[in-house]
């Protein structure tokens, strides 16, 4: 059933390509799911990593969630907060300061507690300049869609191997990223670049990405010019939390 979907999803893509210049076909989301071939698993090694001398610190135990989060209306964040630990509750919550290129380091647990499969266990997600998803997902023993698991640059680029730990752990991302630079016409003169490190595991090596992360339909090289842009980190309904979260900007 899965290769059925997956051929699917690659035929009408490449139905979509060979149809250039005429109407393209109306998109679902299950048309740019790939989930074939499952990516390999690999076991990590321990966790947590303290901030370097130069970082800005934007979620540790020492401050306020509200010092450097807000939520989605730029107010007061509504997340769960204990001991610097961050739980998703109720919408989204972003950074106040915008960044551009950076180094960041992010620590994230899924529920210990087991509940849904695919895309609905342990999903939220770092949206880097607040529009380009690196995937927070609870991958132990979770088929999903490759290019949707944890470590993707969702439905864009899968993870090299899977490097996930299981439910209730807390993980590393280190992610390095280079924001886009534009031409003129608003399309990218560089796209932007993302390196991750998923528990001391390289899993995406210096990717581009085609566009703003989108759910349903190809990303376009088109997006709309942006500046620095904050992080934000997603409600996907599951009560994941995040911790020790700091930043380099280069
Ligand atoms: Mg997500």
């Amino acid at each position: 059933m899965k290769n059925l979907k997956y051929s699917l999803s690659v035929i009408m893509l490449m139905v979509g390509n060979v149809a250039f210049g005429q109407q393209r076909p109306t998109m679902v989301p299950e048309m740019t799911e790939i989930w074939e071939p499952e990516v390999p698993v690999v076991k990590p090694g321990e966790t947590p990593q303290a901030p370097p001398s130069d970082a800005i610190v934007l979620m540790s135990p020492d401050l306020p969630l509200e010092k450097e989060w807000v939520n989605g209306k730029g107010e007061k964040p509504e997340w769960t907060y204990e001991n610097g630990e961050a739980t998703v509750s109720k919408g989204d919550i972003k950074t106040k300061r915008q960044f551009g290129d950076f180094q960041l380091h992010v620590e994230w647990r899924s529920p210990k507690e087991v509940k849904g499969d695919s895309q609905g266990r342990g999903n939220s997600g770092i949206f880097l300049q607040g529009i380009y998803e690196v995937q927070v997902l609870d991958s132990y023993n979770n088929r999903t869609y490759r290019n949707g698991q944890a470590a993707s640059l969702y439905k864009q680029h899968a993870p090299l191997v899977n490097a996930c730990k299981g439910p209730g752990e807390w993980q590393t991302y280190d992610i390095i990223y280079t924001a886009p630079r534009f031409k003129d016409d608003g399309t990218f003169f560089t796209p932007p670049m993302v390196t991750v490190i998923h528990n001391g595991v390289l899993v995406q090596n210096n990717v581009a990405l085609r566009g703003p992360t989108e759910y349903i339909g190809i990303p376009e090289y088109t997006s709309k010019p942006h500046g620095k842009g904050p992080l934000s980190l997603q409600n996907h309904g599951n009560p994941v939390s995040f911790r020790n979260i700091w930043i380099r900007e280069l």
